[in-house]
């Protein structure tokens, strides 16, 4: 039966995980997120309809799809898009 209580919004969570080479050194990286969406009265779709998950989940899958095409770079590189950050690199 259905109440006009209030209750905590119903979380649609989706964990993505992805293993990538770094852009910079091809080091493995391995990489994880949870894209997260809730079910709520102003969660809606372009039609003005509460969204569930048969809406939400494929959204999250569309994110976490995209987020998996992106490139990543470790730690090491990251701080390296300066110039001057690699160039003592190869002076052995
Ligand atoms: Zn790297």
């Amino acid at each position: 039966m259905w109440t006009t209580v209030t209750h905590r919004f119903e979380r649609v969570p989706l964990t993505a995980k992805k293993a990538v080479e770094c852009e910079g050194c091809g080091k493995k990286l391995r990489r994880q997120r949870t894209f997260e969406q809730t079910i709520n009265p102003w969660n809606k779709t372009a039609d003005g309809e509460v969204k569930t998950y048969k809406h939400i989940y494929p959204e999250l899958e569309a994110k976490a799809a995209a987020w998996k095409a992106e490139p990543e770079v470790c730690r090491d590189c990251e701080g390296g898009t300066d110039d001057t950050g690699h160039g003592f690199a190869g002076s052995l």
